[in-house]
């Protein structure tokens, strides 16, 4: 894929709001034995790495479609960004600061694993701009933390939170699973106790899944992972729901819960199908509905960026209708749902003249609701949106 193929042009017509700039950190100290995502063993991570994702921060923030535009968030994930020292972090976030147009209140957020923050880098990162920190928590159980293969302690977990709000950090997000293997109900109910005990602004509960080709994908072939039932798991979601909402943080997308202003404003641009631009290995990028991804190997990322290529994989660009669609499976991911006014001046097309007869049929199954304003899932849709969004794509 050639540079010249990317958009350039702008229409404000259009209905765009701000982007979002996202930075994949590839890299973690080791794998959990459910990880898919594009990250990669190492226990001191490659300085040339930050040397070739510093060149790609400086060759996007000069093209057209950046410069005409303000970013509204940055994200640095992984893998775990924090297994780069304070000071490389801090520099990264600086030099995206300086490089790119950023709105005054942009939110910055930066992921990190509980064994790999020190209080000065919390420091650091706090004082050159960074306002949300989320945390991998996962589990407040040593016992469920080494099923999953982590490399932090229910202890490790607990001392990172105290520091992050000893450093200054007024906006916390920490991720939990269920649906753990030898997980019940009661232990759900426990950690979910405890990660509330720490007054967190955010919590991302996700149920496990079992992705192909990891550990855990080869374990449940042979019959040798024993993960709970769907009753439990069933039972697992709505105590979250119920508990979260009780204590000040409903939900806000199917597996996200903010107290009120906290909602995080990076992936609500990703539900809203918005523009964003990823770099680094295995990231992707959407501008203005052209969606192309960077190549996934580090090394062979930070081997073509030195050899002044731009490291790009595949791309594509959108038609009108796909970007309709994805923006109508994308939203109903928020329990809000999707304003129907906002399609309307992206795209020109409303929900009932498109999707038609369909549409119908999950509303009178009680699957969606389309209101004078927004399509959004039913209580009941919400634990079934994956078969209601696959017809929708
Ligand atoms: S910390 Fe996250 S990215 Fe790293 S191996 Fe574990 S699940 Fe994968």
């Amino acid at each position: 894929m050639s540079p010249e193929s990317l958009p350039t042009g702008f229409t404000p017509a259009s209905g765009e709001e701000s982007p979002g700039l996202y930075l994949h950190i590839p890299f973690c100290k080791s794998r959990c034995a459910y990880c898919s995502f594009n990250s990669y063993a190492c226990q001191s991570p490659p300085a040339a790495y930050l040397t070739a994702l510093a060149s790609q921060i400086r060759h996007w923030a000069d093209q057209q479609w950046c410069r005409e535009r303000t970013f509204a968030t940055l994200f640095i994930g992984g893998g775990t960004p924090t297994i780069y020292g304070g000071n490389e972090l801090a520099e990264l976030v600086g030099l995206c600061l300086a490089s790119f147009n950023f709105t005054e209140d942009a939110e910055i957020t930066v992921e990190a694993n509980p064994n790999t923050v020190t209080m000065p880098m919390l420091t650091s990162l706090r004082r050159t701009g960074v306002n949300r920190l989320s945390l991998g928590v996962q589990a407040f159980s040593d016992r469920l933390l080494g099923a999953l293969g982590r490399s932090h302690t229910k202890g490790e977990a607990c001392a990172a939170i105290k520091a992050a709000r000893k450093g200054g950090f007024t906006n916390i997000n920490l991720d939990l699973m269920y649906g753990l293997p030898g997980q019940r109900a009661t232990d759900w109910r426990e950690s979910l106790d405890q990660a509330l005990a720490f007054g967190p602004e955010h919590l991302a509960c996700y149920e496990l899944t079992i992705e192909e080709e990891t550990p855990f994908a080869r374990l449940v072939e042979k019959g040798a992972l024993t993960l709970p039932g769907e009753e439990e798991v069933l039972a697992m979601a709505a105590l979250t729901h119920d508990l979260l909402a009780q204590a000040g943080l409903p939900r806000y997308e199917i597996s996200n819960y903010a107290a009120s202003g906290n909602q995080c404003r990076h992936n609500l641009n990703y539900w809203r199908n918005g523009s964003y631009l990823g770099l680094g290995a295995g990231a992707v990028s959407c501008l203005s509905g052209f969606r192309f991804s960077t190549v996934e190997e580090p090394e062979a990322f930070a081997a073509l960026v030195q050899k002044g290529e731009l490291p790009l994989s595949e791309g594509e660009c959108l038609s009108l209708a796909a970007r309709f669609r994805e923006s109508v499976v994308m939203g109903l991911r928020m329990i809000e749902g999707i304003s129907l006014a906002r399609l309307q001046r992206r795209f020109g097309l409303t929900p009932a003249g498109y999707y038609g007869k369909m549409l119908e049929e999950l509303q009178e199954q009680g699957l969606i609701v389309l209101a004078s304003d927004s399509l959004r899932l039913t209580e009941a849709g919400l634990p079934v949106a994956n078969q209601v969004l696959s017809r929708l794509v």
